[in-house]
């Protein structure tokens, strides 16, 4: 048994391997209901999700996943419900995209310094509108220099790696601004995945909530059991409600393939019942 929502998938707009289209078509083959596409930095794929899944019968709300910084780390916030028009998303995808092509540039010129073909890979990304690390990543495999994704990432991209550069996102205060300015709720994007203390997460957790963050993921892809318990816990005392999502970017791998999570536990008022579905019929819908 499993909740019929799914709040966080990426498509072709951003890092997923699917077009919006066909994200649609399997995400509610899945068995999913109500679900949000979350592009890093962009919301440009949603026109066409939405009228996939409207075709399908599938229920859709506005989505996207900004990057954002504090103290140091990359913290993702997923915005869900927002006005896509609001010039406030507009200013925050904008800001966005402009880091984002210059450290591409930066970090391919590292790569090539430490001996991996950067600029090569690079030059594979020429028109794509919104380059991430996993596009990078995809290129080092296809040229032979890794043999998979996360190799490329545990051998040059990830933290700490020669290809690797602190980038100066935008603070949490003005993600989460944006987001409400803009009508919708900012959701923190698996807490269980930052390398931080308990302590440290239980801080941030509370500085989200006091800067006006409405939940966080309690259920998220790849996540073991006791996981889901520590982020009930997390949830409960910041007093913030628990969104679901598969964070799929690849359905053929079994750890982010959406309609496959777990249920999100009864303690934890879920963010969906802001649009209309209570926690009973999200699961029956
Ligand atoms: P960026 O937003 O450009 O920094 O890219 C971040 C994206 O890289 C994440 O959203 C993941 O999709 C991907 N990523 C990060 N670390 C890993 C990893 N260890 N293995 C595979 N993909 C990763
Ligand atoms: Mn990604
Ligand atoms: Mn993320
Ligand atoms: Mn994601």
């Amino acid at each position: 048994m499993n909740d019929a929502v799914d709040f966080h998938l990426h498509s072709t707009a951003s890092d997923g391997v699917l077009t919006p289209t066909a994200l649609a078509q399997c995400v509610h083959a899945a068995g999913v209901k109500l679900c949000a596409l979350t592009d890093h930095d962009t919301t440009s794929g949603l026109e066409e999700m939405a009228c996939a899944a409207t075709a399908l019968g599938l229920s859709t709300v506005t989505g996207i996943e900004l990057s954002s910084g504090w103290h140091g780390r990359d913290i993702h916030i997923v915005g869900l419900g927002f006005d896509p028009a609001h010039e406030a998303i507009e200013a925050a995808i904008t800001t966005r995209a402009t880091l984002r092509q210059a450290r591409m540039g930066a970090i391919a010129a590292r790569l090539d310094r430490a001996g991996a073909p950067g600029s090569e890979a690079l030059a594979r990304l020429d028109g794509v509108a919104n380059p991430t690390r996993t596009h990078l990543a995809r290129a080092l495999v296809d040229l032979g220099a890794v043999a998979n994704l996360p190799a490329a990432f545990t051998r040059w991209l990830g933290r700490g790696r020669p290809g690797h550069i602190p980038t100066e996102w935008p603070s949490l205060e003005a993600t989460v601004t944006a987001i409400a300015r803009a009508g919708g709720v900012a959701v923190l994007a698996h807490p269980m995945r930052y390398m931080l203390s308990a302590g440290q997460r239980r801080t941030l957790m509370k500085h989200f909530r006091d800067l006006g963050g409405g939940a966080i993921e309690v259920v998220t892809g790849g996540m073991a059991p006791h996981q889901i318990e520590t982020s009930v816990g997390l949830a409960l005392r910041a007093g913030l409600e628990g969104s679901v999502g598969s964070d799929c970017h690849d359905p053929s791998l079994p750890w982010h393939r959406p309609g496959r999570l777990a249920t999100l536990p009864k303690a934890v008022a879920p963010v969906w019942h802001r649009w209309g579905a209570t926690w009973a019929t999200a699961r029956e819908l």
